[in-house]
This record gives structure tokens, sequence and C-alpha cells, in this order.
């Protein structure tokens, strides 16, 4: 920023940006918000929702109804375990009396064909046989568990079944969900970019510039950002061409005023010296000189021994004089001498 700039106009254009980017963030945010809550949008999409409803319902209330069966024969299993550890135990205890038994009765009879000693025989044989009932019980309903759970893995394989043929519809309607939400935020965004392409146009020197370029940046970012988490694989396309179209119209415009410039300036600099000073405004002069440029041209200022020549050089335009009064150098646009405070013979027109 030039010094010759009034220091709040400095402060001005300082204000006016950050109130440019506020401006745009509570766009942002309110755009957001409203996109957020409009219905029907991010509606979720589930693969079960393409499946024969029928086939589907039958299969998850068999895999319910098996998972059930499946918890009792664990349990049984269990039952079983419980009581072949029993039978073992009355099978071993009654075993290791009996053989106490047996002890002391050979130290002092020895006969064999004891009645009593055959009683006691089959009741040991009994338990052993209750053992052995027990244990192939628990072999049972193992059987019985395999069997459940073979049923089981079936029964899920054909639940899958039904949902990879429901997979495709499922797949379709994601493309169709995904390119609606899509085209919706288009439809938004896009004359977004427009209005803001036409107040680039012609808003610049309204007076409300910094608003309209508070409402560019919302629209630049809601279609180059916030358009991108929601573009299907060809969404890019549409970014970059639009973004092409766009650099365009742009250099094209440029293009067109960099030509009026050089139209301007040579229709100017055809004008006489006196009438092109006139012509100059005031800050923009003293800005041009402060940057070493000639206010008439836009050329650099040629220097003389490191002191900037009276004259451009190239377009003729006086750029300082001497003082009627004392004498001294001032700049040709200044409005009074920098020495003795008198007004310049032929002050520069403009604020
Ligand atoms: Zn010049
Ligand atoms: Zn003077």
């Amino acid at each position: 920023m030039s010094k010759s700039t009034r220091r709040p106009q400095q402060i001005f254009t300082i204000v006016m940006w950050l109130l440019s980017i506020i401006f745009a963030g509570f766009l942002i945010g309110l755009g957001g918000l409203i996109i957020k809550d409009l219905p029907q949008v991010d509606r979720q999409i589930t693969v079960e929702q393409f499946a024969d409803t029928k086939a589907l319902e039958a299969a998850d209330n068999s895999l319910e109804n098996q998972q059930g069966a499946l918890l009792n024969l664990r349990r049984n299993i269990e039952d079983a375990q419980e009581d072949q550890r029993t039978a073992r135990e009355d099978y071993q205890s009654a075993r290791a009396s009996f053989n106490n038994w047996i002890k002391t009765r050979n130290a002092t009879q020895s006969s064999a064909q004891n009645p009593e000693v055959i009683a006691r025989n089959r009741t040991i044989e009994e338990l052993k046989q209750d053992e052995r009932t027990a244990q192939r019980d628990v072999q049972d309903a193992q059987t019985a568990l395999r069997n459940a759970e073979r049923e089981l893995s079936d029964i899920r394989s054909a639940r899958s079944d039904i949902i990879s043929q429901a997979r495709p519809k499922y797949r379709a309607a994601k493309r169709a969900q995904e390119l609606r939400v899509f085209l919706f935020r288009l439809a938004l965004t896009l004359p977004l970019l427009l209005v803001a392409g036409w107040l680039l146009m012609i808003k610049r020197k309204s007076a409300y510039w910094p608003l309209y370029r508070g409402f560019v940046l919302f629209a630049l970012f809601a279609f180059f950002v916030e358009l991108v988490p929601y573009l299907p694989h060809y969404g890019g396309y549409v970014r970059y061409t639009v973004g092409i179209i766009m650099a365009m119209i742009a250099g094209h415009f440029i293009i067109r005023s960099m030509r009026r410039y050089m139209e301007r300036k040579k229709t100017e600099e055809a004008r006489s010296e006196s009438e092109r000073r006139q012509s100059i405004e005031y800050e923009t002069a003293l800005k041009k000189i402060a940057a070493k440029t000639c206010p008439g041209c836009d050329r650099s200022i040629i220097q003389r021994d490191g002191v900037d020549t009276d004259f451009c050089v190239h377009c003729g335009i006086r750029l300082q004089e001497k003082c009627g009064s004392c004498g001294n150098r001032n700049i040709s646009f200044h409005k009074f001498c920098l020495s003795c405070g008198v007004a310049s013979p032929e002050p520069a027109s403009g604020p």
C-alpha cells in the first residue's frame, strides 16, 4: 500500500477484506445447514431392502430357531456330561469299597463263590453299565449338536445367497441415489457460481463490493470444495469442465480489458500534456509515482544521476517542476510545495 493513501483508507481495505471473508464464512455455514436439513437426500439404503422379502424373512426365522435349538443342545450336552461324571464317580467309589471289602475278607475267608461277593459284583457291573449309558448319552448329544451346527451354516449360506441375489439391484439403487444427490447439489451450487460470475463482472466498482466479494468466495467454496464429497466417479469431469470454462471466460475478459486498456492509453497519449494531467486521479498519480511508474503511460520512470527526470521519456508528461515561489523541485502532481507550502500553479484534478 502506498504512503500517499489516507491511513483510514488502508485500514478500511483490510477491514473490508475481513468483512468479505466473515460474510463468506457465515454463508457457507448457513448453506451447509440448509443442505443437511433437506429431506430425502441422505436416506440410507441397505442391501436387505432389495432382497426377496419373504425368503429373507423365512431364512431369518429359521436362523433364529436354529440358534435357539443350538443353545438347547449345548445345555443338553452339559447335563449329559454332568450325569456321566456322577455315574463315573458312583462306579469308582463302589469299586474302591468293594476292593477294600475283598482285601479284609481275603484275610479271613477265601471262597470266591460266596453269594455275597456275587451280589456285590453284580451291583458294580450295573454301575459300570450306567456309566457307559451316560457316556453314550453325551456322545449322542454331541452328534446332535454337530448336525444342528451344520444345518445352521446351511441356513446362513442360503441367506447370503438371497442377499447376493439382491446385490446388483442394490448397487444400481446406490448409484442412482449418488447421482441424485450430486445433481441436486450441482443444481444448487452451479447457479450460485453463475451469480458470482455475474457479480464479479458488473459489481466490482460498487460501494458494496466487499459483500459481493464475500458471496463470490462462498460460491467458489460451495462449488469447488463442498461438492467434492458428493461427486460420483465421473463427477470430477463436471468440476474440471466448469473450472476450464471459468478459466476460459476469465481469460477472455482479461484479454479484452487489456486490449481496451492499450487502446485507451493510445488515445490518451494523443491528447495534450495538461489535459492528460488533469484527467489523472490525484491518489492514483501519487501511488504510481511512489512505485516509480509514470502516471500517464504506466511505464517505468527513468532516473538521471540518481534523480527522477522532470518528464516521462515515453509519453512526455511532466513529473517534476520547480515551485514558482521558492524554486524547490516538487512532484508536479502535488497540490502544495513541500518547501514553502504555496499552492501549485496547475493543481491536478480529482478527489
Ligand atoms: Zn509516461
Ligand atoms: Zn515553494
